[in-house]
């Protein structure tokens, strides 16, 4: 007689590389691996069912985002939903700022179709073993040996990638300290259907408060929305009936772009600065926003965690043509000195920004307004702004 639970080992044996967490990085990570031929199983805690995944963030991806998703054979299918970011245009009362370019300068992509399509290719990808709806339990993790039991079956992997997210459990495991920061704000999530078209145009403007984001979609006449407040304030508006919220939210965005009516049910999401002070311990990495959390006022949490994934497998697959261990030591190190630069760097600049621009003192307003008329006038820093919002120079 066949022994199954043997044949189901000796099948997953194969496959050097775990990785916890199956939402966009989990997702990403193992696509980013495939495309070079590495196998790895993937374990979500929940069941995936491709029909209920309603991610209604309007998620902004950089043209360097954009490049690493290309490389692995998934943008022709994203870029059937994905709006262009031609111009960026930044606001305050009557001050303007304006950014274009040539090229898109980045692209707009609803994140249950960044979950959706890439959940379809994983499926069929005969390098990823995923295992949604399932448990593990870490037994042990010390130097050149790692034991994980995945629904009470044991696996000796090489490398134990942590997609969990910015509350990481296996991050907890390996008593990696963090920075927090809680900042008392939420961000209200929707998305609205308008009368004029958005002509491929971001939005942000500043109000009183905190940041209103329109970002623009793939079909003219729609666009997200993403607005920050504090806590006390979403946790009102957000129980408000729909077309009360409605005209909160008509009052940022109707002088732009005409009459609206919302085409998804708001959310929110309430907002903390996670940042890991180490990435990895022995045979385990922290990827996406395991490693960190950031604001979401600049667009970047995922174009960060998508450069986190490029580094981590190209340094991966590296080491697996050397024959070396896919944990060893000298990669995870260059992976960590490398990613926690840039991503400390965003992190400072997002809460920067949203320092400044959630103030509603008169002086601060000033400073503001003057700081925007200024860049406005400075082609030079406008064109620095480009290349760091295309992800250029942010490596
Ligand atoms: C309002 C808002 C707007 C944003 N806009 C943008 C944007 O425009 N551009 C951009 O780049 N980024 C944006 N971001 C950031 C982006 O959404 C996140 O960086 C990204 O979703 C993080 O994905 P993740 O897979 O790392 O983590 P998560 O999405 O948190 O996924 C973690 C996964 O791990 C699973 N998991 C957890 N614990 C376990 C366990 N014990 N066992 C198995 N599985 C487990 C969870 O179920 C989940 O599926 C935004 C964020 C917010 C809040």
């Amino acid at each position: 007689m066949v022994n199954l639970k043997f044949l189901q080992r000796s099948f997953l044996m194969d496959k050097r590389i775990v990785i916890i967490g199956a939402s966009l990085s989990g997702l990403y990570t193992a696509l980013a691996l495939s495309s070079k031929n590495i196998k790895s199983i993937l374990i979500e805690k929940n069941k995936i069912i491709a029909e209920n995944i309603n991610d209604g963030r309007a998620i902004a991806l950089s043209f360097g985002s954009m490049q690493i998703i290309k490389s692995m054979n998934l943008w022709h299918e994203l870029e059937k939903c994905a709006g262009r970011i031609e111009k960026i245009k930044v606001s305050e009362k009557s001050t303007l700022l304006n950014f274009a370019h040539q090229d898109a300068m980045g692209f707009i992509v609803e994140g249950h179709n960044l979950l959706k399509t890439a959940l379809v290719k994983v499926k069929q990808d005969p390098n990823i073993t995923l295992l949604d709806n399932s448990t593990y339990e870490l037994i042990t993790n010390q130097p050149d040996l790692a034991q994980i039991k995945i629904n009470d079956t044991l696996y000796q992997p090489e490398l134990i990638i942590a997609a969990d997210g910015k509350f990481s459990n296996l991050r907890d495991l390996c008593n990696i300290k963090t920075k927090e920061h809680d900042y008392k704000q939420s961000c209200i999530i929707t998305k609205i259907e308008h009368e004029l078209p958005h002509n491929n145009t971001a939005y942000e403007i500043f109000c009183p408060s905190g940041p209103f984001a329109l970002l623009p979609l793939k079909d003219p006449y729609q666009s997200g929305i993403v607005w920050t407040e504090s806590n006390q304030l979403v946790k009102t508006l957000i129980e408000l009936p729909e077309e009360k919220l409605l005209y909160f939210l008509s009052k940022n965005f109707e002088k732009i772009l005409g009459k609206g009516k919302l085409l998804t049910k708001p959310s929110f999401y309430p907002l903390k600065l996670i940042m890991a002070q180490e990435y990895y311990c022995y045979n385990i990495v922290l990827v996406g926003d395991a490693a960190h959390s950031i604001h979401p006022i600049a667009g970047q949490g995922f174009n960060l965690g998508l450069q986190d994934i490029d580094l981590l497998c190209n340094l991966i697959n590296q080491a697996n043509q050397l024959g070396m261990r896919l944990s060893n030591p000298s990669i995870l190190e260059q992976y960590q000195d490398i990613r926690k630069k840039t991503n400390r760097r965003m992190a400072i600049f997002t809460d920067g920004i949203n320092k400044l621009f959630s103030n509603n003192l008169y002086s601060i307003s000033l400073l503001r307004q003057f700081g925007l008329s200024t860049l406005e006038q400075t082609p030079f820093f406008k064109k620095m702004f480009v290349k760091y919002a295309m992800a250029e120079i942010s490596k």
